[in-house]
């Protein structure tokens, strides 16, 4: 057999003994005394446990990332199956973060001046979800910083819950210019990195923020009124809604129902937890 057909009978074999560790990931040890493994050092030769000399490759096991910054899954003979973009692999929510707070998929990235991914305790039980970044949260990149914000943090501090201990975002993570409701197509764009966020944190209870926030994630045209007081479920989580802090700067007279839906919100968190919060009352 010529070296060049040699060659490629080895590289062959190297590829298809790579997918088949992913599907199995036991270590691999091959015959004639060539353990592969896992490395970070590609072309590294190093003693392994037991003195042998060992040659160690890189496996790739899930992905194999292309210059569009996508992932192509593979299946075992090699062959790219369902392309994914790397962000969908995050572990954690800051690594989320970093994998998509350059984000262009809808036209609000021109008019941003910060992208706003969110910001709290990344095991919450409870993720409080706005619906899209104002000027304030545009020019700080923090959701809920403006007057909205204060009231919200007084509102969640009267219910017994600190701003530290729940994850706040928002539908959107751009601001839509002049704050115009979100367009269909924006929320849609969106709507895969919330759903992550959500599977990051993997929160006990979802408090939704206002008409938009409510129509958007449970995607329903029903009015605000007839969805308050309801649990909800959006993909096995518990749904609460409430009305936004912004409407309740402009309506004080919708903060008694507020209080109200923060109290439904803590009895089922109580109930769903067998803890018991401290309430101090809305003033
Ligand atoms: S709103 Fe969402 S989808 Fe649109 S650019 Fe911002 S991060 Fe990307």
């Amino acid at each position: 057999m010529s070296n060049d057909k040699l060659d490629d009978l080895i590289s062959q074999t190297e590829k298809f003994v790579q997918n088949f560790e992913r599907f199995y990931h036991d270590r691999l040890l091959i015959d004639n005394g060539i353990e592969l493994k896992k490395a970070s050092d590609p072309k590294s030769e190093e003693l392994n446990q037991v003195g042998k000399k060992v040659k160690t490759i890189p496996l790739k096991t899930e992905k194999s990332e292309k210059e569009t910054g996508g992932v192509a899954e593979m299946d075992i003979f090699g062959n790219e199956t369902v392309k994914r973009e790397e962000w969908e692999f995050a572990e954690s929510l800051d690594q989320l973060n970093s994998l998509i707070h350059d984000c262009k998929k809808c036209e609000l990235w021109k008019t941003r001046t910060n992208f706003v991914f969110g910001v709290g305790n990344p095991n919450a039980d409870i993720v409080v979800i706005g619906e899209a970044p104002g000027a304030d949260e545009d020019a700080q990149g923090e959701p809920f910083v403006g007057r909205a914000g204060q009231l919200l943090n007084k509102i969640l501090d009267a219910t017994g819950f600190a701003r530290e201990e729940v994850f706040i975002c928002n539908i959107l993570k751009s601001r839509p210019p002049g704050n115009r409701n979100p367009l269909p197509i924006e929320v849609e764009a969106c709507r895969p990195y919330l759903e992550k966020q959500l599977k990051l944190v993997n929160p006990k209870l979802i408090l939704l923020l206002g008409r938009v926030a409510a129509e958007s994630l449970l995607k329903t045209k029903e009015p605000l009124a007839k969805l308050r007081g309801k649990i909800h479920n959006y993909k096995g989580w518990k749904v609460m809604v409430t009305f936004h802090p912004a409407a309740l700067l402009r309506n004080p007279n919708w903060k008694r129902p507020t209080w109200d839906d923060m109290l439904q919100l803590k009895a089922l968190y109580e109930e769903m937890t067998g803890k018991t919060i401290e309430s101090k009352g809305m003033k």
